[in-house]
């Protein structure tokens, strides 16, 4: 039963097996909605069945299970939303808020990923080309639970973006914030590597007139070399039979002091603790965290 308004999510990219650092996102984001009694929800954000690993939808819903973090309600697939993606931007290429790109890669090197504007005022046939929102001259800001202030200049530090790619694939950005206010999200706990697309989603709610939830980036885990867990290499699945070990790791990755004798208690055990526990202002107000740390 819930009890509070709150609505949280996890939005896993079935792109490989849930690892050690989604399984600290997805934690944070559970506790954070069960404290307060909230709802969470679980979105597959299947927007990309190139990248997309055979069996990762299914190995993540599993993992979840496993690991004792069981949602609420029907699983959403962005695979299933595309006719609410196609009118979104129909309509913003209709309003001039976003326009058609042909740009090939080579014509973009030299401009460190920030769109120099070129197609901006071409009048392209949308078809068979990439769709770009026009961001405006300005500084967006908000107050992240954890990591703070955070801000971000769209045009000189980002420029103008993909919203739909020219293979015709819709793009993350406009799918989140379409779907965070469809689902009626007030929280949104995920990993610090999207706090700079923060900034382009609170554009969009503006331009789209939707509400803006709650941020918390919780720290990425990385690897030694500095890189993400499960962005080089595929990770290996999370091992069933450990999971009240994993989970008491991950509550201390997140700040949240559980005691030693925890980890021989069940999954159950160990999340009622982390629930009735939880407390936001322990996450390490840093934006990664080594793994080989937290054995
Ligand atoms: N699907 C994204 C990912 O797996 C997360 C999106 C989000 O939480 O906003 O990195």
């Amino acid at each position: 039963m819930t009890t509070s308004s709150y609505i949280g999510r996890f939005a896993p990219t079935p792109s490989g097996h849930l690892h050690f650092g989604s399984l600290v996102a997805a934690l944070a984001s559970y506790l954070d909605a069960r404290h307060v009694g909230g709802r969470w929800l679980v979105r597959m954000e299947d927007l990309d069945p190139p990248r997309e690993m055979p069996g990762a939808q299914d190995a993540i819903l599993r993992a979840l299970e496993i690991y004792g973090l069981h949602w609420d309600g029907e699983i959403i697939r962005q695979s299933e939303r595309q006719a609410a993606y196609a009118a979104m931007i129909e309509r913003l290429l209709q309003q001039g808020l976003a326009y058609a790109c042909n740009c090939s890669r080579k014509q973009l090197e030299g401009h460190h990923g920030i769109y120099p504007g070129t197609c901006r005022n071409r009048q392209l046939p949308p078809d068979d080309a990439a769709i770009r929102l026009r961001v405006p001259e300005l500084d967006y800001h908000f107050c992240d639970r954890v990591q703070g202030k955070y801000r971000q200049h769209l045009a000189r530090e980002v420029g103008d973006f993909v919203i739909r790619r020219r293979d015709g694939l819709y793009a993350y950005q406009l799918a989140v914030v379409l779907d965070d206010a469809w689902q009626g999200i007030t929280d949104i706990v995920r990993g610090a590597d999207l706090l700079d697309s923060t900034p382009r989603q609170l554009y969009l709610q503006e331009l789209l007139g939707l509400p803006q939830p709650r941020y918390l980036h919780v720290p990425l885990i990385i690897q030694p070399d500095g890189h993400k867990l499960g962005k080089s290499y595929r990770s290996p699945p999370l091992p069933a039979d450990q999971a009240p070990t994993l989970l008491v790791r991950a509550l201390r990755a997140l700040g949240q002091q559980p005691p030693e004798a925890l980890a021989a208690c069940s999954t159950d055990e160990v999340l009622d603790w982390a629930i009735s526990h939880w407390d936001a202002l322990r996450i390490p107000r840093c934006r990664t965290l080594a793994e080989a740390q937290l054995r």
